[in-house]
């Protein structure tokens, strides 16, 4: 092995145990190991040793599972923080990813030097890794379908150490799972080979800030006009305290604002007012506190998701997809909403209607509108709080669901269907051909009898 092995209790096990995980609420699980592997080869060997020690083997990318899925206890962690090289091919549009690349600080940048692009997530920092095994919700997801279904192919190390290449002719169940099913892949994707699209011309946003008081007639209306929206157009109405928000000069801040940020991906900037017209004629059109429009850039609106979730501080997360109406959605998002109690804490109204078709793959959950929620704080004394608070009001919201989306998800605490029961039994056989003594440490759960399971 090239990479190094921190055993627990050598020097250096803690940094390498939760240095790169994003949340700063650690969890207390240790791995038995650490390997900071430097190439396939050492993600090869490192399977072999679990093997040999008769351990789980845990596995990170770019550390931001909120709920801190790589740390098993008495696992083997194998942290793919060095590969994240990229290699485009002119030829085939196909880029090369390592996954600990991150989508929008590494990848991003790369294609668009080349005039290519990819629907990379919209928080920069994420690895690819993650992101893409569990489905992918990016830049202008609404029209380019789930990140996950541009994957063209994936190297694995399997369970038995062998390097493999899954694709649709060659281990083609493999390629199946490695788009949906998150961390109940049964291998380490070493590398995945994505198809790139032409660059857009520009991007241009259309922002505006509303009253609380205004949710009813604002969800009504969003909800009427999102099936019928172009699908590059991506509306995002965010519950959030933060000050920087449109406000008309004279209007004060009335604390907590429902901030509805559109982008569109067009040709020219006269197509995208053309697209974003349809917020110029809403009920509320005149009632906005605030609104501004433009030209805007992949750049920023990253950089601006980036210090939504700022580094540093404590998470606790829950989603879930729903296909209900307004009227049911409003009176619970407008509880929640208002219980939002941290300048940073927020929660998403995100509008993924109408439903596409989904490609042959595991990812098969989702629902016309997608609800987040992110309870973001500093002093671990409000964990539990946070943790109760967020599981429970999505709980609510989600008697209406129909899922989750495993991205935002902490199934120790509240669970939920994420794939098709057709799916995740075509998982599990999967599963059982590719890792038969469950080497992989898979879904993180307090209850696996419930895993998948929709009430
Ligand atoms: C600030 C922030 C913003 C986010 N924004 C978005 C967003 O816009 N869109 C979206 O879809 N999601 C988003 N997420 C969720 C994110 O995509 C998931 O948490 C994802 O799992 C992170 O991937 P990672 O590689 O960084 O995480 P890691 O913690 O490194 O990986 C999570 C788990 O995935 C599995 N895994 C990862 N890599 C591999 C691999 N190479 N081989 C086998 N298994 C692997 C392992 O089980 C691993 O423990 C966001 C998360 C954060 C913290």
């Amino acid at each position: 092995m090239n990479g190094p092995l921190i055993r627990r209790g050598e020097p250096g096990y803690e940094q390498a145990r939760v240095g790169r995980v994003f949340n700063a609420r650690r969890p207390d699980r240790y791995p038995a190991a650490v390997l900071l592997a430097e190439d396939a080869a050492d993600v090869a060997a490192g399977v072999r040793l679990a093997r040999a020690e008769n351990r789980t083997v845990s596995v990170r990318s770019g550390g931001h599972s909120w709920a801190g899925w790589s740390l098993r206890d008495d696992s083997l962690l194998i942290d793919l923080g060095n590969l994240n090289g990229l290699d485009y091919d002119a030829s085939t549009g196909v880029v090369t990813a390592g996954p600990a690349a991150r989508g929008g600080l590494d990848l991003a940048p790369f294609l668009a030097e080349r005039g290519r692009a990819f629907p990379a997530g919209h928080c920069p920092g994420v690895g690819l890794g993650g992101y893409l095994l569990q489905g992918g919700q990016g830049w202008n997801g609404r029209a380019m379908g789930w990140a996950c279904e541009s994957v063209a192919a994936v190297d694995v190390v399997t369970a038995d150490g062998a390097a493999v290449r899954a694709d649709a002719t060659h281990h083609d169940d493999l390629y199946w799972a490695a788009r949906g099913a998150g961390p109940g892949f049964p291998g380490v994707v070493t590398a995945f080979h994505l198809r790139t699209y032409q660059a857009p011309a520009g991007m241009w946003h259309d922002t505006r800030s509303f009253h609380p008081g205004d949710a009813a007639v604002l969800l009504g209306w969003l909800h009427e006009i999102l099936p019928v929206l172009d699908r590059r157009v991506e509306p995002v109405l965010a519950a959030t305290r933060l000050p920087g928000v449109p406000l008309h000069t004279g209007r004060a801040h009335p604390g907590l604002v429902l901030l509805l940020h559109t982008t569109v991906m067009a040709g020219s900037a006269g197509e995208a007012a053309e697209l974003l017209r349809a917020f110029a004629d809403g009920p509320l059109a005149g009632k906005e506190l605030g609104h501004v429009a433009g030209p805007t850039t992949l750049d920023e609106e990253c950089a601006a998701q980036a210090e939504q979730s700022p580094d540093g501080y404590r998470y606790a997360v829950d989603c879930t997809w729903t296909d209900a109406p307004a009227e049911v959605l409003e009176p619970l998002l407008s509880r929640l909403w208002r219980e939002l109690d941290t300048p940073h804490s927020f929660s998403i109204w995100y509008g993924w209607a109408p439903g596409r078709t989904l490609s042959d793959m595991a990812f098969s959950v989702q629902g016309e509108v997608y609800i987040a929620t992110y309870a973001i704080y500093s002093d671990a004394a409000d964990d539990e709080r946070y943790r109760d608070w967020v599981h429970a009001r999505t709980a609510d919201i989600a008697r209406h669901g129909t899922g989750v989306y495993l991205g935002d998800t902490d199934f120790t605490r509240r669970q939920d269907r994420f794939l098709s029961a057709a799916n995740y039994r075509r998982l599990e056989r999967i599963r059982a051909r590719w890792d038969p003594e469950g080497r992989f440490a898979s879904y993180l759960t307090a209850d696996p009898e419930g895993l998948n399971v929709h009430e």
